[in-house]
């Protein structure tokens, strides 16, 4: 039996990872989405953000703020020379107030599964999105550090059998299982879910593969299963349902790499079996874009600079990135900024559609076909402007008014949720969408 509770109202969360406006035409078909959607306050021309990434997306989502301004300013922590960078996945990585903490501040039972960026949050029920990333870690040592363990051990007890890796549909569908778990046992009044089935099957077979449409298939019926386990436990008229997407993918062919081009002019020294010395610059990806940052040693010398010794270190890096091919744009930081990236990289390079940036240097390009290693044939991370990329958002339930948003910011999310919550987001660059609230 559930406990009285400070609060009588509840709202889940449902992140489809990859899921664009351009779906919304297939999804409108299924039959859960649809009578969501015919209930719900929504906005089709949803823009990401910049780097259009799920680690920064989704804390914008939760934070209402670009990523120069929360601090997630891309899914991998800089690490250069590391094969596998560690990802930003605990909560520290967050400058300011959460969707979540300003929720249990105000006595909200919070919950989350997969939910980006949530290691070490607080969160009452969390399975925080992390893997074990060093050869004296596994999986069950570092999701027991960075969430609760007992709610882990438990889910992990009923469910871990469907889980192999991160291969989809089996991690969705554990994702699935212990939501529905959850919802039954712990009826939690925040509960954010992320789902990736539709961006690990556009990597691995391309934007419009027949596979997405399975994914989207199963996407539906997930979401049916979760609105029935609402309906079986609670209150529907003090609940609030929300699907969203985070960004959407582009198809690719060919990956850049930007390292090569920074060791071939010297401003990265290596070994002569690969490993990096020390650097000027370093190419940090984000996949559709990459930023480059000077190293430690240069950035402290730069501050003792005179214009010209400057402007000279400038020239030889401007000279470098202009040899790189198929770049669409390259921006400076103050530029990139102003998009909402990292104020604190040297510049940012934005691929050519069909390309993507990875951190190697041993060569300049390789086509998708012909690699040995982790190859997408879609992926994001480009100019949230680009057509057909826009997402979505969409709510229903206690207090959404009914309606179309002809546009909406991913940032503008949070303080909207959080408006619904009755907590508010301090600092945001998003505003709430009054519109959409009753
Ligand atoms: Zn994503």
């Amino acid at each position: 039996m559930v406990k009285r509770r400070k609060i009588d109202q509840r709202m889940v969360v449902i992140s489809l990872d990859a899921v664009g406006a351009r779906d919304l035409a297939y999804l409108k078909t299924l039959p859960n989405f649809q009578k969501l959607r015919a209930q719900s306050g929504y906005c089709d021309h949803v823009e990401s953000v910049y780097p259009s990434i799920t680690y920064p997306a989704h804390t914008s989502i939760v934070t209402g703020k670009k990523p120069l301004h929360h601090g997630v300013v891309n899914n991998l922590q800089l690490q250069p020379g590391r094969k596998s960078p560690d990802w930003m996945w605990q909560k520290h990585f967050i400058h300011g107030k959460t969707l979540y903490e300003a929720a249990a501040e105000k006595g909200y039972v919070t919950a989350s599964i997969l939910w980006p960026v949530t290691g070490k949050s607080g969160i009452r029920y969390c399975v925080p999105e992390i893997f074990a990333n060093h050869w004296w870690q596994n999986q069950v040592t570092v999701s027991a550090t960075n969430g609760p363990v007992l709610y882990q051990i438990e889910l992990l007890k009923k469910f871990g059998h469907l889980i192999d890796g991160i291969k989809q549909p089996q991690l969705d569908n554990f994702v699935y299982a212990a939501a529905d778990y959850t919802i039954r046992k712990y009826d939690p009044q925040l509960f954010l879910i992320h789902l990736t089935d539709v961006d690990t099957n556009r990597h691995l077979y391309g934007l419009d593969a027949p596979q997405i449409k399975e994914a989207l298939e199963r996407h539906d019926e997930r979401l049916g299963g979760i609105c029935q386990a609402l309906a079986e436990t609670g209150d529907m008229e003090k609940t609030t349902i929300v699907v969203l997407g985070d960004h959407c993918q582009i198809d690719t062919h060919t990956v850049l790499y930007p390292n090569y081009y920074l060791k071939k002019a010297g401003l990265i020294r290596a070994t002569a079996d690969g490993k990096i010395k020390d650097y000027d610059f370093i190419a940090q990806h984000c996949d559709g874009s990459c930023y480059i940052y000077a190293g430690k040693k240069l950035k402290k010398q730069m501050t003792i600079m005179s214009t010209e010794e400057k402007e000279a270190v400038m020239k030889q890096l401007r000279g470098c990135l202009q040899k790189i091919p198929h770049l669409h744009e390259i921006f400076s930081r103050k530029h990139a900024a102003a998009l909402g990236a990292d104020g604190d990289c040297i510049c940012m390079l934005e691929a050519e559609p069909g390309y993507y940036f990875q951190n190697g240097m041993e060569k300049p390009q390789e086509e998708v076909d012909q690699m040995q290693g982790e190859r997408m044939l879609a992926t994001h991370g480009y100019l949230p402007t680009l057509p057909e990329y826009e997402t979505f958002f969409m709510m229903s339930g206690y207090g959404v008014k009914q309606g179309e948003i002809p546009k909406m910011y991913l940032w503008d999310e949070g303080p909207t949720l959080a408006s619904v919550l009755g907590v508010s987001l301090p600092d945001t660059d998003g505003k709430i969408i009054e519109q959409l609230l009753k």
